[in-house]
Order: C-alpha cells, then sequence, then structure tokens
C-alpha cells in the first residue's frame, strides 16, 4: 500500500598514487599525519592544482554508468568547518559536475531493473577522527585524497536492490581498476535515502541512512527504516526529515541530526582551479580506460556457453577469475575438438575453477583476484581438462594432478608421468589384472551372477562394485572405470 523510494549516495576512493590537488602519497594505512604537505593542509597562500588521473579515473567510471561527459565541467568550494577539514571548505563539484544523467542496470536470480544515476562528481576526501576516552586524535593522511560520488536517482525500491546496486557498483568499479572497493577500509561508502509515501502520491519525506560501510547493512538500514517508516504513517504521524545513523549492534537506525539544507553550504566556483575542458585526447583515454562490464560479460557467458546464471555470475565476480575462465577454455576446446562441445567445455572447465580452483585459492589463503599468479595456470587446468575429457586420465587423478601442480610447479603431463597417473584404456592390460582378481574373488564372482540371476539387484550392485573396486585397486587406480566395469561384467558372464 506504501510506495518505497530509494536513492543511494556512493563515494569511491579512486586509486590514484597521489592526492587529487597536491603530490602527497594517497595510501591506506601509513603512518598518521606523515603524507601531507600545505597544500591538503589549507595552508593560507597555497594553490592546488588538479590530479589529471583523478579526473580520467573519474570520467571513465561516468561513462561506464552511461553518463554525458559536459564539455566544460568545473570545481565549487563546499563551505563548512569541521575539525578534519582544516581548509574550512572541501573543494567538490555541484553547478556542472563531470558526469550527468546515466544510468546503470542491476540484475541477478530475483532482481532486474535500470537505476538512473543523477550525477558523478570528483571531490577531496577529509581527514579521519579518532575518539578515544577525552582526546580526539585526528589523520589527515585522507584529506585531499580523491573521491568519486556517485548519486542515483530514487529508483530502487527495497533494501535488496540497494545491495545489488552496492555489489554491482563495487564490481565495476573494480573492473575498472579505479577503486579497490574494499569496503572495511572506507574505500566505497554509500549514503542511503529512503522515503515512502501511499501508492502514486510521488515521494514522501526523506530519511537518509549515512556513512554505510558494508553492503549489508545498506539491505538492513533500508528494511529497518521502510518498517519504522511504515508504522508512523499507519499510526497517522509524520515522518521527520532527518539524518540518521545505523547500528549494527543494535540492528535499527538512530537519529543523527536533523537535515541541513544544500544552500547552508554557500557553494561558489572554485577561484583556484581553472575550468577543465576535456580535449579529444584526453576522452580518448577515459574510453581506452572501459574493459567489458562485468553485467556484459555475465550476459555474453550466460549466451555463449549457455552457462547457468549462477555460474555465469560467480566467474564473473572478479575480472581475474572471468579472464581465467575464459583463458582456460580457449585452450580445452581447441584441444578437445571433435570430443566436447563448446558448452561441454565450458560446463567442465566452470566446475573445476568454481570448485577445486577456489578450494585451492583458499587453502593457500589468497584473494580470487591472485588467480592470476597460480601454479595452476589457465594451460596446465586446460591439459588436466582435456586429458581428462579423452580418458587419459581418471577424475580421481585429475584433482591430485591440480595438487601436485600447485606444490611442483609442473605441467600437468610432466607429472602425471613422473607419478605414473596415466589411465590405462587398453583391455588386454586391464584384463590381466583383471584375471588376478578373478583368481582371488572366484566366489564373488560366482555370488553375483547367482544375484543378477535372481533378481536381486540390492545384492548385485553391492557385490558388482566391490569387484570392480577390487580391479581398480589391482591397477592402483589407473584402470578407465568405464572399461573395468565392463570387463567385470563380461568375467561374471562366463565364470564358472
Ligand atoms: P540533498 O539535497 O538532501 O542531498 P538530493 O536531492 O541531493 O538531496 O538527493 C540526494 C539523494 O537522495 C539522491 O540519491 C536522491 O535520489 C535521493 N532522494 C532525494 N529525495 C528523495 C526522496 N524523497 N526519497 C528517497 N530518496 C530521495
Ligand atoms: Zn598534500
Ligand atoms: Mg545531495
Amino acid at each position: 500500500m506504501y510506495e518505497t523510494f530509494i536513492g543511494l549516495e556512493v563515494h569511491i576512493h579512486l586509486l590514484t598514487k597521489t592526492k587529487v590537488f597536491c603530490g602527497c602519497r594517497a595510501a591506506f594505512g601509513d603512518e598518521p599525519n606523515s603524507n601531507i604537505c600545505p597544500v591538503c593542509m589549507g595552508y593560507p597562500g597555497v594553490l592546488p592544482s588538479l590530479n589529471k588521473e583523478a579526473m580520467r579515473m573519474g570520467c571513465t567510471v561516468a561513462r561506464a554508468l552511461n553518463c554525458r561527459i559536459p564539455e566544460r565541467t568545473w570545481f565549487d568550494r563546499k563551505q563548512y568547518f569541521y575539525p578534519d577539514m582544516t581548509k574550512n571548505y572541501q573543494i567538490s563539484q555541484f553547478a556542472n559536475p563531470l558526469g550527468q544523467e546515466g544510468w546503470i542496470e542491476i540484475e541477478d536470480r530475483n532482481i532486474s531493473k535500470r537505476v538512473r544515476i543523477r550525477e558523478c562528481h570528483l571531490e577531496e576526501d577529509a581527514g579521519k577522527m579518532m575518539h578515544t576516552g577525552t582526546v580526539s586524535l585526528l589523520d589527515y593522511n585522507r584529506a585531499g585524497v580523491a573521491l568519486l560520488e556517485i548519486v542515483t536517482e530514487p529508483d530502487m525500491c527495497s533494501g535488496e536492490e540497494a545491495e545489488l546496486f552496492i555489489q554491482q557498483l563495487r564490481r565495476l568499479v573494480r573492473y575498472l581498476g579505479v577503486c579497490d572497493g574494499n569496503m572495511e577500509e572506507g574505500s566505497l561508502r554509500a549514503d542511503a535515502n529512503i522515503s515512502i509515501n501511499n501508492a502514486g502520491s510521488g515521494l514522501g519525506k526523506k530519511v537518509e541512512i549515512k556513512n554505510l560501510n558494508s553492503s549489508r547493512f545498506v539491505r538492513l538500514g533500508l528494511n529497518y527504516e521502510r518498517e519504522r517508516q511504515g508504522v508512523l504513517l499507519d499510526e497517522g504521524k509524520e515522518i521527520i526529515q532527518e539524518t540518521r545513523l545505523w547500528n549494527e549492534n543494535r540492528d535499527r537506525t538512530e537519529v543523527m541530526r536533523t537535515k541541513e539544507n544544500a544552500n547552508d553550504y554557500r557553494y561558489f566556483p572554485e577561484p583556484d582551479l581553472p575550468v577543465f575542458i576535456p580535449d579529444a585526447a584526453f576522452i580518448d583515454s577515459v574510453e581506452a580506460g572501459l574493459v567489458e562490464l562485468p553485467l556484459e560479460r555475465v550476459r555474453r557467458f550466460k549466451r555463449d556457453w549457455a552457462l547457468n546464471g549462477d555460474h555465469a555470475d560467480a566467474l564473473c565476480e572478479e575480472k581475474a577469475l572471468a579472464d581465467y575462465f575464459e583463458a582456460a577454455l580457449a585452450a580445452v576446446i581447441t584441444q578437445t575438438k571433435g570430443l566436447l562441445s563448446d558448452q561441454d567445455a565450458a560446463q567442465k572447465t566452470a566446475n573445476w575453477i568454481l570448485t577445486d580452483i577456489k578450494h585451492l585459492i583458499n587453502r593457500e589463503k589468497q584473494e580470487l583476484s591472485a588467480i592470476g599468479a597460480l601454479k595452476l595456470t589457465p594451460a596446465r587446468l586446460a591439459a588436466i581438462i582435456s586429458l581428462t575429457a579423452r580418458g587419459e586420465l581418471s577424475s580421481k587423478n585429475a584433482k591430485q594432478t591440480a595438487f601436485a601442480i600447485m606444490s611442483e610447479d609442473k605441467d600437468a603431463e610432466v607429472i602425471i608421468k613422473e607419478k605414473g597417473w596415466a589411465q590405462i584404456s587398453d583391455p588386454a592390460i586391464i584384463g590381466q589384472a583383471l584375471e588376478k582378481v578373478y583368481a582371488a574373488e572366484q566366489k564373488t564372482f560366482k555370488d553375483a551372477r547367482d544375484a543378477q540371476a535372481a533378481g536381486n539387484a540390492k545384492r548385485f550392485t553391492t557385490l558388482n562394485a566391490y569387484l570392480v573396486g577390487k580391479l581398480l585397486a589391482e591397477t592402483h587406480g589407473r584402470a578407465n572405470p568405464e572399461i573395468a566395469g565392463k570387463l567385470v561384467a563380461e568375467r561374471m558372464a562366463c565364470s564358472d
């Protein structure tokens, strides 16, 4: 009965080496106040100068979000006093930001929607305050670090949609290589705005939940607010426009302050920085930074390889993972021509990566993004998959080969040869082993045949599996299980 409107303001730290208006190092975790200078500390008389790389990265995100980049863009001063900002104003963008009127599609198993992007603007971050007992400490290393703010229209209508937006935006900026997306370290933070109203009456009175540092809190905070505001409206009460905080210990939002108006900031064009006019070379460098975006890649994997949504999504979670998959798959397809369809090759490769390789990476306590440095390279994995498909390696030995490659750093073929793990498919050789098993298990062969003749399927299956197992053991696990099964059946039929 109530309609919900949600708009997000997401701040991302751009991965520039230096700050946005001075040459100080932009790094997380350095000795406090070691990366500061007169410019980012706001001494009188200093002049900022724009870090063009920050502008390039900002525009790359804007283009990936289908925004228009204006022919001229400039900075504005946002005046306010706070101890974490020594200048008493923040250099930001207000009147004509670098990216305008775009959109992004978000999609998963349950949600598929287009969210309009109002704008992207470049600004400087403030310092960091730490409160311990009765003292407050200030670290200005972060002051002046390049921050891109992405503002959506109020197009989302549930905590789940907002969570998906954050997750997919995070994936996108990581693909573009412009932000590490590390929410715990504050590289990506969100303010979430929500209002509810009687259906058809348009936007309601907005409440802002500030400084959310996990996509889960975005979902929980918004759904809590939707509930809280619904109860207020049910009771005929008014919703107060205010800023709230998510209290993760009590699972609820709490009032922080009633909202100031935008014009309290007395924005005016920053006089110390020239207007930025992107030229053709700059636009080229922006376009060059655009890669195939994650959602496009997910869709391509589903379309070209018939992978299901969950598999395609998991493979595209990290660009390095998707790159690894495609490199391995190309080799598997070449090596299994005429044996596997492209779709089967893709499914087998996907299964390996999403189970065994992920497991190996976990075991090595590595990040998924480090998959490119794995000793089990795409070519080596492809060899394992192809040898298995050709019947030259059992699936059990395939896993062992993968483990051995990780510790010995050798190609699959070398490992298999050294360890004698090649699968035996020659019926003559398996037949010799079978005769040994037969000599020792003659009675079991007869019992199995009798059970089959008597229609005792359960007993037959047990005995048959036992015999096949014996035969595999006799060949040290190297016999092709399919052929071993066939030979056991034949031997049973002519046992006496
Ligand atoms: P403010 O001036 O208070 O910062 P803006 O108009 O700039 O507000 O919007 C900030 C964010 O809040 C945007 O993401 C926008 O989509 C969202 N928003 C604005 N009004 C509403 C509303 N009534 N309900 C929900 N979200 C809103
Ligand atoms: Zn500086
Ligand atoms: Mg605003």
